[in-house]
């Protein structure tokens, strides 16, 4: 905690000397509470230890990198044997193909991967190849709905001119009747239709995808030519072992997955139909690290994982029981708590909060009792959680409902949000 004296508070005083504002993005200085540490030292199976030693249970998971627990030791220990062997070389190792080979196995609309490294490469990918496959330019996404943090997608448009932005139209998530709309609008030059695989939006509640909405963009994209896409870079095998929407019996065209596919090394990866491969065998794209062996030996490892274990089953009966226990101590404390989207990718609001006075408050108190929750973001489980931890995770709750109780009359507004908050609503 960034105590006087601390070392987060000297490594936090240094970096404002040498990294513009301090920090940047979504870890950028004021986006947390105060008392929240911005330094951190180890992670271990469901834990992370700030920089000061403290420990907590973190349901951030690195913001979902984190599927199988930190230092995983079957999925390291894969990463560290090949960096001895070779990892980024003049080209790709046989577990590239390895790989893709996996990855067509699992996801049933996929026949062939393209790889990268950050979830924006494989959303912008995605782009590139709707707009090479319909030679159209037009682009519909869902207002406010996050695709990485290039300029076309960005959320804040600071430095970003109208020409990057150009050729989008936005719809409401769930709404077939904007999305019709946005179709229209396109006219004849439409490209292709994104979808994030439930909404999960920061600042506002999470909903899970209407059946109605997604069958209805397959259908557009359908009689259009243009290619369905989802953007499965946060949401990807947390809810199916295949695509998140074959729970709901559609299939995109492209798709594009990140954060936990090698369970924190970075990697990321666009996933096609035979549609679009032609299309996706004529774009250039490319990174200096898109080959690196060690990443894809841990994917390999991660995908084992994810087929022969019940990970999923379990992680979703911890989301469940954390969302049960929740709703009741926030009942008995009388606070208006609504936890949407899917248990196992929960986020918490707060009823009558508009500036988040009492989520900065609860995240707090949850923090100062070992569980690192997040007030604005969707959270993560991940498969090293134990029903100990979310018991224990429980018992912080209570605790830190009744501190917000005490000091509910008392809260300042969280000021440094307003620009956020503001614009989400
Ligand atoms: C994180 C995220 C991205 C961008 O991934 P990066 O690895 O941060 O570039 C894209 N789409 C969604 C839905 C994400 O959550």
């Amino acid at each position: 905690m960034s105590r006087p004296n601390s070392r987060d508070r000297e490594l936090r005083e240094r970096a404002a000397a040498v990294i513009p504002g301090g920090m940047y993005g979504h870890q950028s200085v004021g986006l947390l509470p105060d008392d929240y540490p911005q330094f951190f030292s180890r992670g271990e199976g469901a834990h992370i230890w700030d920089a000061d030693g403290n420990r907590y249970l973190d349901l951030m998971c690195a913001y979902g990198p984190n599927l199988f627990g930190y230092a995983h030791p079957e999925i390291d220990a894969a990463f560290v044997r090949q960096l001895g062997q070779g990892d980024t070389m003049t080209g790709p190792t046989g577990l590239m193909v390895e790989l893709a080979e996996a990855l067509v196995g699992m996801v049933s609309h996929a026949d062939w991967a393209i790889f990268c490294k950050n979830g924006t490469d494989a959303t912008t990918m995605a782009l590139t190849t709707a707009r090479a496959h319909t030679r159209r330019r037009k682009v519909i996404r869902a207002k406010g709905a996050y695709h990485g943090a290039a300029p076309w997608c960005v959320t804040r448009p600071t430095g970003v001119i109208d020409s990057d932005r150009a050729n989008q139209i936005f719809c409401d998530y769930n709404d077939v009747a904007s999305l019709e709309a946005a179709v229209a609008e396109a006219g004849d030059d439409l490209a292709a239709i994104f979808a994030a695989p439930f909404k999960h939006d920061a600042f506002v509640d999470q909903a899970e995808p209407d059946a109605a909405y997604a069958r209805r963009a397959r259908e557009l994209c359908d009689a259009t030519g243009a290619l369905l896409v989802v953007d499965e870079v946060r949401a990807g095998f947390r809810l199916s072992r295949d695509c998140s929407w074959s729970r709901i019996g559609v299939e995109p065209d492209l798709s594009s997955w990140g954060k936990c596919l090698a369970n924190g090394h970075p990697l990321s990866v666009m996933l096609g139909s035979d549609k679009a491969r032609k299309a996706a065998s004529s774009i250039f794209v490319t990174g200096s690290f898109w080959f690196q062996a060690a990443t894809m030996a841990a994917a390999l490892e991660t995908l084992r994982l994810i087929r022969e274990t019940d990970y999923l089953e379990r992680i979703t009966a911890l989301g469940e029981r954390l969302r049960a226990g929740l709703a009741e101590r926030a009942a008995a404390a009388g606070f208006g708590l609504r936890q949407t989207g899917p248990a196992v990718m929960p986020l918490f609001l707060f009823d009558d909060d508009p500036d988040l006075r009492k989520g900065f408050c609860f995240a707090s108190e949850m923090l100062s009792r070992g569980v690192y929750a997040h007030p604005w973001h969707n959270m993560f489980f991940c498969a090293a959680m134990t029903e100990a931890d979310v018991d224990g995770a429980l018992d912080a709750a209570e605790g830190a409902f009744s501190a917000l109780k005490r000091q509910v009359r008392d809260l300042e507004p969280v000021e440094k949000l307003a620009f956020l908050t503001a614009g989400a609503r």
